[in-house]
């Protein structure tokens, strides 16, 4: 792909945003970055960028000569100002798909709406301890283009979100794997049938030296696998099927190509994995192609404490365990740790709805919490589907939520954050949402 000499428009002055116009200008494209929002609300990092690229603010819209269009992952593919410029022919794609373009690494890509960074972290972990060299980013840390720049690897591994997947066309990794999908960003992909079909798209690529990874116990992810010409893996807590990993009789099993091995027991894998032990499964099938051995893969599921903000262990007070869960920001994310914890439950739910379906969680809701704590823009629209219970009351701030829980909790339970709704409502994103969370646990 020449970029020397070409008219390049990239929307959006997010973190991928500015990785993509640095990457062009530094290969000889003329570029415009474009950003709906005006100068003074955007991070300072604006100021240092390399001056060869100009700037427009208060106005999204792509220069009128754009000989290609790079959208950033927050502006959807249909939105009207790009109407004219889809009638001119004029290439519309995001930044996986131009990386793509440049990138010579085998990859292996992971979405789901649940669990993303989890797996992609502890895949990269694996690898690493696996001695291979590895670069890991994508929608979690650094952007696939800046990977590019970073040299060679034998691995790239990225999380890929249904966003980003709007707009690839040729993107076409070794190993893909969908690890759930429920529910989710129906506020901007307004049906479930379009939202998997962005999905899809991670694999739709993939040719015979390729392989897909499917949820067995999630069967919406193994129809997408369906008609696809890469080889199959899954893997499964409940259900078992051919090559892939799976959860059998309290042990770990990887299965790959008439062999089959235990890694570890259920038990040895640390806190908080033992509890979504589907992440384990899905990592262990990710990386079966790449013959990773026994001891090295069961090392990394025992050594792997988790990420912040998503099940995170803060404190045991009074006998009452605190758990930071900001990251579950839909209902799907919600129910599995509600699931995943067998203490009594005095849940903090609340804040950006994003047309949840609360009524999925009501059954768990009336099997697993004590108490309801509601906070946030969501919390009418909450109550509604409650109809009275569990017993819920309602907090105008995370500090007086935190209270009233604490008020309610008992020495043996669980107080949680997982609101199942966006934080932006009252916070800067979820990691603000946490890390209050946590202050406010440690004050007490
Ligand atoms: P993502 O990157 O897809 O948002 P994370 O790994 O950051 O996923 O986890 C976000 C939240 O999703 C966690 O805080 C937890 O509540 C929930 N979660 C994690 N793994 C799973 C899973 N396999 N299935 C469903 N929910 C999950």
């Amino acid at each position: 792909m020449h970029l020397s000499g070409k008219n390049i428009s990239v929307v959006g002055m997010g973190k991928s945003g500015l990785a993509t116009a640095s990457f062009l200008v530094t290969r000889g494209a003329q570029v415009l970055l474009t950003d709906a929002r005006p100068e003074h609300s955007l991070p300072e990092v604006i100021a240092g960028l390399n001056p060869a690229i100009e700037l427009q603010f208060d106005n999204s819209a792509p220069g009128k000569n754009a000989d290609l269009i790079v959208l950033s992952p927050g502006v959807p593919v249909d939105a009207p100002f790009l109407d004219e410029f889809r009638e001119r022919g004029i290439e519309i794609i995001g930044e996986i798909e131009l990386a793509f373009r440049f990138n010579k690494t085998p990859i292996i890509a992971i979405t789901g709406s649940n669990g993303k960074s989890t797996v992609t972290t502890l895949v990269g972990n694996i690898l690493r301890a696996d001695g291979r060299t590895v670069h890991v980013g994508g929608n979690l840390g650094t952007p696939f283009i800046e990977l590019i720049e970073k040299g060679t690897a034998e691995f790239i591994v990225l999380e890929i979100s249904s966003f980003q997947l709007e707009t690839v066309t040729t993107f076409k990794p070794y190993v893909a794997g969908i690890l759930n999908i429920t529910p989710d960003h129906l506020d901007r992909h307004k049906t479930s049938a379009n939202y998997h079909a962005m999905k899809e798209r991670i694999a739709t690529q993939q040719s015979e030296s390729d392989y897909f990874v499917a949820n067995l116990d999630a069967p919406e992810t193994v129809k997408l696998s369906c008609g696809k010409r890469s080889q199959k893996l899954f893997f499964g807590a409940q259900h078992e099927g051919g090559d892939g990993a799976y959860l059998r009789n309290g042990e770990i099993i990887l299965k790959f190509q008439g062999r089959e091995e235990v890694i570890c027991k259920h038990q040895e894998i640390a806190f908080p994995l033992r509890l979504l032990v589907e992440n384990a499964l899905a990592a262990i099938a990710l990386t079966a192609p790449l013959n990773i051995s026994v001891s090295v893969l069961a090392d990394a599921l025992c050594n792997f404490n988790g990420l912040e903000h998503r099940m995170e262990w803060v404190r045991t007070f009074n006998g009452i365990d605190f758990i930071n869960d900001s990251k579950a920001t839909n209902v799907g994310a919600t129910c599995k740790s509600l699931l995943a914890i067998e203490k009594p439950i005095v849940l903090m739910l609340g804040g950006r709805d994003k047309q949840g379906d609360f009524s999925a969680m009501l059954p768990l809701l009336k099997q697993k919490v004590r108490h309801l704590v509601l906070f946030g823009e969501a919390r009418g629209i909450i109550r509604n589907f409650l109809n009275g219970s569990p017993a819920s009351e309602e907090a105008d701030s995370l500090e007086d939520a935190l209270k009233i829980a604490v008020s309610h909790a008992k020495a043996g339970d669980t107080v949680l954050l997982a609101p199942a709704c966006a934080s932006q409502d009252m916070f800067k994103n979820y990691e603000e949402r946490g890390s209050l969370f946590k202050t406010l646990v440690n004050n007490l």
